[in-house]
Formats: structure tokens, sequence, C-alpha cells
């Protein structure tokens, strides 16, 4: 709930609210609205700047781009007849920059950043944050720090260092990366885009939203099927969702959204079985799917509102399963999957086998990274 604080100006630089929880961005929906039509989209940016008026871009700026979203929202009618789902489709964010579609995010927040005068912005990321975050500070000219658990596969590394980035690799998990960065940037004045903690990289990630309602002619689907670690995709969809409302966009009923997490780390699916407003830290957390060993989020109650809110659910599945399904979808749609991707099949053949989700319902699955960064998952035992 908000806390009362705020509105804050948003040409100064904001981290968390006074209250320690995030700060979401806001728009003038009616001046927008009075200008800005979706008709007038088809022949906009083949990016996730193609919504630019509901961006945090300042009038007559360019944003810091590399191309990102605007991915394809496939039909996947081989494991839909598998499944036996008619209208199933993956949304491939796999095909962002950095293979992942935390490049949304590091395009707004850096975009933002760079608007507001940073010079150094730091991250801790279990990965493709990092990776994203790299080649968008290369992009604008800004330098990076980024701060990841030991253990992080090493094309995560080599890939931050390709794009300039100072790499510091933290015994523990992104939880501590994330005390270790704040701690060695505060008194540097580090600019700090740790997830939820500025308000913009959710304001990329709600394109997904924008995008997904685009492709399905201006209607929701009725499930979005979403592997949540720090929570930012299902934040920004739900806020998409009130947005396209808002501009009159969208009409018909909103979404159900699924968090999906891992059965070695699942603090919001506990929490949401609970009943509770909060997550608990999840003590000892393992996963092969790297984004989502997130034992602890600071978005914990906007991701558990968006989940109850929306009529959806959260289910954990094991790492075994995602790895499987990793493979289906590389099988049965040439979909090359990051285990999170294959976490969001694994989820989908419950909800079809306990009959939450019914075959004529339209669901989409976020693969929301590549395969090529986990090959080693892959390996044969
Ligand atoms: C970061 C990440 C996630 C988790 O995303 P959130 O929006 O922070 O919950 C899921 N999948 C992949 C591939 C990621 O890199």
């Amino acid at each position: 709930m908000p806390c009362g604080a705020g509105p804050f100006d948003a040409s100064e630089i904001h981290h968390l609210c006074v209250c320690g929880r995030p700060l979401l961005a806001m728009y003038d929906w009616e001046r927008i609205g009075a200008t800005w039509s979706r008709d007038s989209l088809p022949g906009g940016a083949r990016s996730m700047w193609r919504y630019a008026p509901a961006l945090p871009l300042d009038d007559g700026a360019t944003p810091v781009t590399l191309g990102e979203g605007w991915t394809p929202l496939f039909p996947a009618t081989r494991l839909g007849a598998e499944l036996g789902l008619r209208r199933l489709f993956i949304k491939d964010e796999a095909l962002n920059p950095t293979n992942s579609f935390k490049a949304r995010g590091m395009s707004a927040a850096v975009t933002r950043a760079h608007a507001l005068g940073a010079t150094t912005l730091s991250v801790p990321s279990a990965g493709n944050a990092a990776c994203a975050m790299a080649a968008y500070a290369a992009k604008a000219g800004l330098s990076a720090r980024v701060f990841m658990p030991r253990d992080v596969k090493t094309p995560f590394i080599r890939e931050c260092e390709l794009h300039g980035a100072d790499v510091t690799l933290v015994d523990g998990l992104i939880t501590d990366a994330g005390r270790i960065a704040a701690e060695q940037g505060r008194p540097l004045g580090w600019y700090d885009v740790s997830t939820l903690k500025e308000p913009f990289r959710v304001e990329g990630k709600k394109t997904m939203g924008y995008e997904i309602a685009e492709q399905l002619d201006w209607s929701w689907p009725e499930w979005i099927i979403y592997p949540t670690g720090g929570g930012t995709g299902i934040v920004g969809i739900w806020k998409a969702c009130e947005e396209l409302e808002r501009l009159g966009w969208v009409t018909g009923p909103r979404p159900r959204l699924v968090s999906v997490q891992a059965e070695g780390c699942a603090p919001i699916v506990r929490a949401f079985e609970r009943g509770a407003e909060t997550a608990e830290p999840w003590v000892g957390a393992t996963t092969v799917a790297d984004g989502l060993r997130v034992p602890a989020a600071v978005g914990d109650m906007l991701v558990l509102r968006a989940l109850r809110e929306s009529g959806g659910s959260a289910l954990a599945v094991s790492d075994t399963d995602m790895v499987r399904d990793m493979r289906a979808l590389g099988n049965l749609e040439g979909i090359g999957a990051a285990p999170e991707g294959g976490a969001t099949l694994a989820a989908l053949r419950r909800l079809v086998a306990d009959g939450t989700i019914g075959s004529d319902d339209r669901v989409v699955l976020l693969n929301t990274g590549g395969a090529l960064k986990y090959l080693d998952v892959l390996n044969p035992a």
C-alpha cells in the first residue's frame, strides 16, 4: 500500500521511498491520451520505444537503445497440440540484446540515469541484469560496476567484460552482492540500478504487457505465466494492465498472472500460499535457474498483490522439470530457452493437468532468456 509520501519530482534522482519500499513512475494520462492513439503504433519504432509516451523519456530526448523489445509472440502449435491447448503462445525474450528481457529494464533505467547526470552505474545481479546493464552503460558512455555471486556461470562474466564493466565476484547470493555493491557505491555516489530500488527498470519491463496486448489485437490472454525472481516483470505487466485501461486501449478482463519459482527458492510461492502480504527470506536458496535464485525481493508486496488482484497463482517447479522443459521448448518449438523459460512450461503442465487452465484459454509463456549462457545444465550427467 502507498505509505502516503510523495509524489516525488522525476527530475531528481530517487531510489527507494522513505518507507523503504519501491517507487513507481506516474504519468499524466490525460495529457498523453489526448495526443497518442494506438492507431499510430503500426508505423512506430520496432522496439519497446514504440511506447515512448508511456516511458521515462524527456520531451525531445533520445533513449539509450540497442533495439530491445517488440519481440515475437509465437503461436506454439506443436507444444499446444501435445498439451491439448488451442491457443498457446510463447513470447520470446531471448531475442533481446544480451539474450534476455533484462535489456528492456536496463534500456529504460540507463536512459533515465544518463538524463539525471549519473556517471557510474552499479548493479547486483545473478547474471543477466549485469550483462544488460554493462551493454547499455557502454552504449551511453557510462562506467559500469557489476556484483555477481562467485559461482555465476563464466559466460555472464565474459559478456560483462566484453562491454567494459568492472566485475566483482561475491561470496554468497544476489542479496549479498546487493549489500556489498551498496556499501562500496554509496560513499562514491554510484547510481544503483538494483531491481525495484530505482523506479525505471519496471517501466521497461511493463512494455512486455503493452506488446502482448498489441500482438493479441488489444485484448488480454486469460493467462500469463512468468518466472519470478525479483518480480519486476510481474509488477510491470500489472502496471501495463492499469495503464492500458486508463488509455482506453484494452477494455476486456485482465489476464491472470502466474508466478513460477524454483522448488529450491520459492519465497513468493510460500507467501502466496500462506496468504501473507510480504515474503520471508528463503534460507539456503539453490536452483540452476540463476534468475530465480533471489531469496528476498524488495518488491515482494507488489508482486503478491498483483498475483492476487489478477486472480492468478504461484507455484514452484523442480530443476529437473525445468531442464526437461527447456528441451521440450527446443525440440517442439525451436526456441532456445533459459531454465527460467523451461520453468513456465513445467508450471503450465501442472495447471493443465489439474484443470485450472482449459483447452480454449489463451496462454502466454514468457521465455525470459536464451539457452546459450546455460548450456552446461544440458550436459549429460
Ligand atoms: C532476472 C530473470 C528472471 C526474473 O525476473 P524478475 O522480473 O526480476 O522476476 C527470470 N528469467 C530470467 C532469464 C532472468 O534473467
